[in-house]
């Protein structure tokens, strides 16, 4: 029995051109500041709008543009799985902190979100070509773990996926970069796909 994901964009958005969250964000380079919130919003869009196109069904925790706390999100999250328990969490993130490339993670230890997590992990290995995947292959997996609120609250099995680092130089052109969301956005919705039809 597949699994139908429950999309979640980190943080706030923008709101007359303020963004709603403070701190996360890039430094003021060349392409201007890239708040993550705002970036975050972007892939989930772009998500959602090929979702519909394919008529995959999906839920969203976070559709405001006001920065929807993480309490209130597993709530949703823990309402939809009430009524639906074939489930999963997509939590999407741009890093910050020194670093480069694309990391996912799930809570610590065995759970059902490890084998999804793998899925995620393994399509964007072979679609981002030329980004480097910080994998953590100790435990047999490509996630990394952590106790993350958004991970380790809800009922529901979550993967929490940081798309690259805005503090860094190639990253943060990459998150700036049609090509590079086109790519990432194909990426996860093969994923999506292929977690809902296995
Ligand atoms: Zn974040």
């Amino acid at each position: 029995m597949g699994r139908t994901v429950i999309l979640d964009n980190g943080h706030g958005g923008m709101i007359n051109n303020v963004y709603q969250t403070p701190g996360k964000r890039s430094p003021n380079w060349s392409k201007g500041v890239l708040y993550e919130g705002m970036f975050n919003r972007w892939v989930v869009n772009r998500v959602i709008e090929q979702l519909d196109r394919k008529k995959i069904p999906y839920y969203h925790i976070s559709p405001e543009y006001t920065d929807v706390t993480l309490e209130t999100r597993s709530i949703r999250a823990d309402k939809i799985y009430e009524s639906n328990q074939n489930v999963w969490i997509l939590s999407i993130h741009a890093n910050a902190g020194g670093g480069t490339g694309i990391e996912g993670f799930t809570t610590i230890g065995r759970t059902s979100s490890d084998g999804i997590g793998d899925v995620v992990l393994r399509n964007l290995e072979s679609d981002m070509i030329g980004s480097s995947m910080r994998f953590d292959w100790s435990d047999g997996d490509r996630d990394k773990e952590q106790d993350f609120y958004i991970l380790r609250k809800p009922k529901a099995p979550a993967f929490l996926i940081e798309c690259g680092f805005m503090d860094h130089p190639i990253d943060y052109n990459n998150l700036w970069d049609e090509v590079y969301i086109s790519a990432l956005v194909d990426s996860l919705v093969k994923s999506i796909l292929e977690v809902y039809n296995s």
